[in-house]
C-alpha cells in the first residue's frame, strides 16, 4: 500500500503543467491542500481584489479536482503548521510543492521542511530565478543582459500533462468551507466590475490564451494603445498560476515575428522581477537607491493629492481613466500603469510605496515581484538605471497612444468630449470633472528642483 502524498498549493492553482501534482500522482494517493495564512506576509497580505480572484480560482480548482475523483482541502492558519497537520491526519510524510520566491514563502518552505519530507519543484517561471549568472558568477541586476541570457536558454521545458485521475487516500482530512473564509467583498459588494471583466480558473486561462494566440502577431503595434484590446490580459492567470509561462511559450512561439518576440520579452520581465526579489527580499518596502527620502512630500496637502490620485480625480484624463479602470476591473493597462505611477511619484512627489500599496490592494494580478520592480523602476529607486529625471508628460502620452476612447469609457464626465480635446479638455468642457491638481510644467520643475536639492 503506497502512502498518501500531499500537494501544497499556493500561487499554482492548476492541474496541467503542475510538477507537484504530476510527481505526487505517480507516487500514491493525493491530498491537495491550500492554506489561507493571513499573517505570513505582513503588509503584503493578499489585497482585496486579489482575494476576490483567489475565491473564484479555488472554487474552480475544487470543481476540477472533484471531477478527477479527488477533493481540495482548505485550511486556515500558519501555513507550515497547517500543511504538516494535514500530512499527519492523512498519514503522509511527503509534501510536494512548486517553489515560490517571495521571502515569506521561502521562510515557510524552510519551516515545513523541518517536519516533513518537502519535495520542491520549479514550474511558475521560464527558468528558476537563481540559475542565470553573469560572467563574474553574480546574479543579474540589469534587465537587458538578464533577458539575453534567458533567451539563450529558451524554449522552456515541454509542459507536463494534467493527471488523468487522482486517487484520494482512505482517510481524507476535513476541509474548511470556502464561503466561511469571506474572501468575497460584502457590505458593500464592489466586485460587480471585476465579475463582468474576468473569467477565473485554469480553463478560463487557456481560453484566454487561445484567444490571444489569434492576436499576438499585432502585439508590437497594439500593446501601448489602451483603447484597444491589444495585450494578453493573462497577468492574473499567470500570477495565480492557473497557467504556466512554459504553456504560454509553447503555445505562442511559432518561430519568430515581431509580435511574438516583443511579447516574449514581457514574459521575461516577469522572470526578471523574481530574480530581483531573490537578491533583494525586501524590495517591496525598501528602495534600492538612496537619496530620495527628502524628495517625497508629506502632510495634509500631499494626503489630499494621494486621495485624488486613488479616486481618479487628478484632472489628468489618462491618469484618472487608469485609476478608475483599476478600481472597476482590478486591472490597468500597462502603458497607463506607467503613466499613473510616474504621475504619483513625479508630478505629486509622493513616495512610490504609497502607490505600490494602493495597487497591491486593487489589482487582481498584484504580485510582490512585478509590482515592486515596476514601481521602483519608474521611480528611479530600483537596481536598474535611475529614471527619476525622465518625467513622462501624461497629456502627450495620452495623445501619442490614442487614449480617447479609453478615457471616454472610464471617465463618463468626458464622454461627449471628442479628440483631440479629450486629452486635456478646456475648463468649459470639463463639467463636473475636476481641474488639474497641478500644471504639468509646474510639476516638472518642482520634481526636478526637489531631486536637485536632495542630491546637493
Ligand atoms: C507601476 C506598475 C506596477 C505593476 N504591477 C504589476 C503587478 O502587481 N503584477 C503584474 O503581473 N504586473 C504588474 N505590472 C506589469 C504590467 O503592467 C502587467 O503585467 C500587464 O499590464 C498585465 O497585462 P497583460 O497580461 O495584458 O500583459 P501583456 O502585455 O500581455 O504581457 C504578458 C505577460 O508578461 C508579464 N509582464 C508584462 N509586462 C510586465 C512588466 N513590466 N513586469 C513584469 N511582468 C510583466 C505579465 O505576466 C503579463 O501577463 C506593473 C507595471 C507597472 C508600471
Amino acid at each position: 500500500m503506497t502512502s498518501p502524498q500531499i500537494v501544497w498549493l499556493r500561487r499554482d492553482l492548476r492541474l496541467a503543467d503542475q510538477p507537484a501534482f504530476h510527481a505526487a500522482a505517480q507516487a500514491g494517493p493525493v491530498v491537495a491542500v491550500y492554506v489561507l495564512d493571513d499573517g505570513i506576509a505582513g503588509r503584503n497580505a493578499i489585497g482585496g481584489a486579489a482575494r476576490w480572484w483567489l475565491h473564484h480560482s479555488l472554487e474552480s480548482l475544487s470543481r476540477d479536482l472533484d471531477r478527477l475523483g479527488s477533493r481540495l482541502i482548505l485550511r486556515r492558519g500558519r501555513a507550515a503548521d497547517q500543511v504538516a497537520q494535514v500530512a499527519r491526519e492523512a498519514g503522509a510524510t511527503t509534501v510536494h510543492a512548486i517553489r515560490h520566491y517571495e521571502p515569506w514563502w521561502r521562510d515557510a518552505e524552510n519551516a515545513l521542511a523541518e517536519s516533513v519530507e518537502l519535495m520542491l519543484y520549479d514550474g511558475n517561471y521560464l527558468l528558476p530565478p537563481d540559475v542565470l549568472r553573469t560572467g563574474a558568477e553574480t546574479p543579474y541586476k540589469i534587465f537587458t543582459p538578464f533577458s539575453k541570457a534567458l533567451l539563450a536558454k529558451m524554449p522552456p521545458r515541454e509542459p507536463l500533462p494534467a493527471p488523468g485521475s487522482l486517487q484520494p487516500p482512505g482517510n481524507l482530512p476535513a476541509s474548511d468551507n470556502l464561503a466561511d473564509w469571506r474572501l468575497l467583498p460584502s457590505h458593500p459588494d464592489w466586485s460587480g466590475g471585476l465579475a463582468a471583466f474576468w473569467q477565473v480558473g485554469e480553463a478560463a486561462a487557456h481560453a484566454q490564451l487561445e484567444d490571444w494566440a489569434d492576436r499576438v502577431d499585432d502585439y508590437a503595434e497594439t500593446r501601448n494603445l489602451p483603447s484597444e484590446d491589444g495585450s494578453s490580459r493573462l497577468s492574473p492567470h499567470l500570477h495565480w498560476g492557473e497557467i504556466s509561462p512554459a504553456q504560454v511559450w509553447h503555445r505562442l512561439d511559432r518561430g519568430g515575428g515581431a509580435g511574438w518576440s516583443t511579447f516574449a520579452r514581457e514574459l521575461i520581465w516577469r522572470d526578471y522581477a523574481q530574480n530581483i526579489i531573490v537578491q533583494f527580499p525586501r524590495h517591496g518596502e525598501q528602495s534600492c537607491r538612496d537619496g530620495f527620502s527628502g524628495v517625497w512630500r508629506s502632510g495634509a496637502a500631499a494626503g489630499d493629492d494621494l486621495r485624488a490620485w486613488q479616486r481618479g480625480m487628478t484632472g489628468y484624463p489618462i491618469v484618472d481613466a487608469g485609476m478608475r479602470q483599476l478600481w472597476q476591473t482590478g486591472w490597468m493597462h500597462n502603458r497607463v500603469r506607467m503613466v499613473a505611477a510616474s504621475f504619483l511619484v513625479k508630478h505629486l512627489l509622493i513616495d512610490w510605496r504609497e502607490g505600490a500599496r494602493w495597487f497591491w490592494d486593487c489589482l487582481v494580478d498584484a504580485d510582490y515581484g512585478n509590482n515592486s520592480v515596476n514601481w521602483q523602476w519608474i521611480s528611479g529607486t530600483g537596481v536598474d538605471s535611475n529614471m527619476f529625471v525622465r518625467i513622462m508628460a501624461p497629456l502627450t502620452q495620452s495623445e501619442k497612444f490614442r487614449a480617447g476612447d479609453y478615457i471616454r469609457e472610464f471617465v463618463p464626465e468626458l464622454a461627449d468630449v471628442r479628440d483631440p480635446l479629450i486629452h486635456d479638455p478646456p475648463d468649459e468642457m470639463r463639467g463636473s470633472y475636476p481641474p488639474k491638481v497641478i500644471g504639468h510644467r509646474e510639476a516638472r520643475e518642482r520634481a526636478l528642483g526637489a531631486y536637485r536639492d536632495q542630491k546637493d
